[in-house]
């Protein structure tokens, strides 16, 4: 399935639930979000219809994202419903990996490939105060559950906050010298609550390599994955710079989101949706309106409009 600009839709990004079990400050507000009825978000068979429809359509990389994906009732069941379908050659969730030790072996058995988990600090205190009250022991434990049940290669997300954990990128670097484990930071995005945060907050992720000078460049193998990887010297795992809000890879963008109350989501940067709720609750052909959805992925994300998201990444997933 071609958009109009002649790029390949290969990949979707599938928001399970908007809940979380942590309260990340740039995130989440404190008090939660208001619960959405639950006949307003996909079911576990809505899900994997929906699912079956993009594979079929061409689609061969599935990734789950939330809210945290680990916390949606059912997650087994939409893995499962997910993992059996032919052509997905690759097939991911992101989460925060507190749950990942509990579920890490049912999810491998349903059919999952492996994990992203996010991860902006090593300090216990530190990991407390950016969640809320999150425990770091929590998550080390669930990465180490990943790598025993085969739930590889693990990639770890770190969300680059000026001031708080800009003096722990050799330490984040260092993770991937004697395993193969990437490490990934992010540019904090001016979305959801982290817009009440200073701007001291909102750093470059070109310090990364101010800091770490001995970082190689290393041959792009995923020409529309918005990450350029990077190596140290003779180190098993690579070390990626994201920034979300720039263009450069808009060329080569093949990926569509659906939220998890199933509006189609064309560009993280668009507030263009097509609800393929209502449409599959009434019985119409979701196929043809992905087609034309499709058609209409615009061909770049326009922040210099002034044009932004309303929905915040908890409910987009990222
Ligand atoms: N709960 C799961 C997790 O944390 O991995 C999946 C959903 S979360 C919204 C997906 C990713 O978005 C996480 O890596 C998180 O750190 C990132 N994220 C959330 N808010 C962000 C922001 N304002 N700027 C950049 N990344 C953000
Ligand atoms: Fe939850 Fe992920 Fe948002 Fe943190 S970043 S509050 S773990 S959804």
């Amino acid at each position: 399935m071609k958009d109009s600009f002649g790029r390949e839709i290969t990949y979707i990004r599938i928001s399970v639930t908007d809940l979380c079990n942590l309260r990340c400050r740039y995130c989440m507000p404190d008090e939660g979000i208001p619960k959405v009825r639950h006949e307003d978000i996909l079911s576990v068979e809505e899900i994997g219809e929906i699912a079956r429809v993009f594979v079929n359509l061409g689609v061969n990389k599935v990734r789950l994202t939330g809210g945290e994906p680990l916390v949606r009732r059912g997650i087994i069941d939409i893995v499962q419903k997910i993992g059996r379908l032919d052509g997905i050659r690759d097939f991911a969730i992101t989460t925060n990996g507190v749950l990942l030790k509990k579920y890490a072996r049912d999810l491998k058995l349903a059919g999952l490939n492996r994990v992203n988990i996010s991860l902006d600090t090593l300090d216990e205190d530190k990991y407390s105060y950016i969640t809320r009250g999150g425990r770091l022991k929590d998550v080390l434990e669930g990465i180490e559950s990943a790598k025993e049940v085969g739930l590889t290669p693990i990639k770890i997300n770190t969300v680059l906050v000026g001031g708080f954990n800009d003096d722990e990128i050799e330490d984040l670097v260092r993770l991937t010298i004697e395993e193969e484990i990437d490490v990934r930071f992010i540019e904090l995005m001016p979305i959801g609550e982290s817009i009440k945060m200073g701007p001291e907050c909102f750093i470059s992720n070109e310090i990364v390599l101010e800091k770490v000078p001995d970082l190689v460049e290393v041959e792009r193998e995923d020409p529309s994955s918005p990450a350029v990887y990077y190596r140290l010297p003779n180190a098993k795992g690579r070390v990626g710079i994201i920034n979300p809000l720039s263009c450069k890879f808009c060329q080569y963008c093949n990926r569509v989101r659906l939220t998890a109350d199933g509006k189609l989501k064309l560009c993280l940067h668009s507030n263009m949706e097509i609800d393929l709720k209502e449409a599959l609750r009434k019985g119409q052909d979701i196929e043809e309106i992905i087609v034309d959805g499709v058609a209409k992925k615009p061909e770049s994300h326009r922040l210099e409009d002034g044009q932004y998201v309303y929905k915040k990444m908890y409910q987009i997933g990222g």
